[in-house]
């Protein structure tokens, strides 16, 4: 049975409410840090257990941390990224609908850690409820002590706020939602400077996603080494992942990293298998943004090897071959699910998020999704599909904010394992118009064979 740390107490009822939440060993890692540890012991066990961001780039949280500038007479402020808007994934709302104290005690913990005496938590816009939740939860949190002036008797000092945004993906970038958090339109900042010298206000912050912040609760309270112990390599730790598509048991699984794909994707400890008896075609295991994979190469490597839900396996083979943990948001296809239309849909999202910035981002984005509809229409011919693949070449890589890449690289991939599939729609126009978007007939992926003499 995988552990659990951020959903242990998921099933205990009333578990939202302060009382219930406290009577189950909430906020220990308030106490624990606030009268026993120095903030740089606790910027310490997060460096010691090897968390990684959760909000997609995995980027090492202690050494995020240890950047942070500390001149004098200037405030910090840590901001939780709680913009989930990737499509796809949905474990922060999760997360902060049934368990929201453990945010709250989370960024209390981290902001003792960063010097901080002001947070915010920047909630998606279509969350709005899930901020008068998270908003119920600092309210209790201030009336039992734990935020406020002079915090436990430590004389440590802490105001949180939640922001609501205004529905648009573009601010989970964490510049263009400090943009949007100061009032102004949420535009990707260039950097450098990174926030962590120059961020909110000018003044030195911290962005964190929402399961990142949550996961410094067990870190503290249990030590770094202990979460280390969990995971393999790199992939330290528990992980949320919001699981959807053709399987038999969607929701929000929290798994030990290094769970065997197969085992994930079949067994009924998450999602049970694929729905209605069908064929697995594909998965997106990351997210809407990280290469989508073929049947034959999600429970394997290229090299044979069990695909393991870690940040080194899923990537195993790079973008030839491989994909991306990225958020979580694992998204299984069966045997019927067109390809080409997915691809289009996504594409289409990221054209209409895409913030308009730069050229490439703006215009690539607008050429990829007029191109995919006409060949999901049946209407496109066979030099649409290179178009696509040098659009996106266009794209990657030049582009402000990482939104061109997450546009580009879902159809690249697309192309480099779906090309007959793309091509049927060209050869078959009539086969391709489904009324339920599908095909008439399911297109399997076409495993590469080696080359012989
Ligand atoms: Fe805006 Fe797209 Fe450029 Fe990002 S990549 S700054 S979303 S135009």
């Amino acid at each position: 049975m995988s552990r659990k740390l951020l959903l242990a107490n998921d099933h205990i009822p009333g578990i939202q409410s302060y009382e219930v939440y406290r009577s189950n060993g909430g906020y220990r890692s308030v106490e624990k840090a606030l009268k026993t540890m120095s903030p740089d012991d606790v910027v310490e066990e997060v460096k010691k257990s090897g968390l990684r961001g959760r909000g997609g780039a995995g980027f090492p949280t202690g050494m995020k941390w240890s950047f942070l500038a500390k001149p004098e007479g200037v405030p910090r402020y840590l901001v939780c990224n709680a913009d989930e808007s990737e499509p796809g994934t949905f474990k922060d709302r999760y997360l902060m609908e049934h368990i929201p104290h453990i945010l709250v005690e989370g960024m209390i913990t981290s902001s003792f850690a960063l010097g901080a005496n002001t947070s915010y938590i920047y909630i998606r816009g279509e969350y709005f409820y899930v901020a008068r939740i998270v908003e119920k939860a600092i309210a209790e949190a201030y009336a039992n002590g734990w935020l406020g002036k002079n915090i436990l008797g430590t004389g440590f000092n802490h105001d949180m706020y939640v922001q609501v945004g205004g529905g648009a993906y573009i601010c989970g970038e964490e510049t263009a939602l400090l943009e949007s958090l100061e009032g102004k339109r949420g535009n990707p900042r260039i950097k450098p400077p990174f926030p962590a010298i120059a961020g909110l206000y000018g003044c030195p912050t911290v962005v964190n996603n929402v399961e990142t912040i949550a996961a410094v609760v067990p870190i503290v309270n249990d030590g770094g080494d202990e979460y280390a112990k969990i995971g393999i390599g790199r992939s330290t730790g528990t992980k949320l992942i919001s699981a959807s598509g053709n399987i038999n048991k969607p929701g929000v699984y929290e798994i030990e990293l290094g769970v065997p794909v197969e085992e994930f994707i079949f067994s009924d400890q998450y999602c049970g298998g694929i729905a209605n008896g069908k064929r697995m075609k594909a998965c997106v295991p990351g997210g809407s943004s990280v290469p989508i994979l073929p049947d034959y190469l999600v429970c394997k490597t290229a090299a044979g090897e069990d695909r393991l839900m870690t940040y080194e396996s899923l990537s195993d083979g790079g973008f030839a071959t491989g994909s991306m943990l990225g958020s979580g948001g694992f998204i299984v296809y069966d045997e019927n699910q067109c390809i080409v239309r997915n691809t289009w849909n996504f594409s289409r999202f990221y054209h209409h998020e895409s913030c308009g910035q730069c050229s490439p981002c703006r215009e690539g984005t607008g050429w990829m999704e007029r191109v995919l509809h006409r060949l999901e229409k049946g209407m496109g011919n066979m030099s649409d599909i290179d178009l696509l693949v040098e659009v996106a070449k266009k794209i990657e890589g030049n582009t402000i904010c990482p939104l061109g890449d997450a546009a580009a690289w879902p159809v690249a991939a697309a192309v480099r394992h779906f090309r007959h599939e793309f091509e049927h729609h060209v050869l078959h126009p009539d086969k391709v118009k489904d009324p339920k978007h599908g095909h008439r007939e399911p297109i399997m992926p076409v495993k590469p064979q080696p080359v012989t003499a």
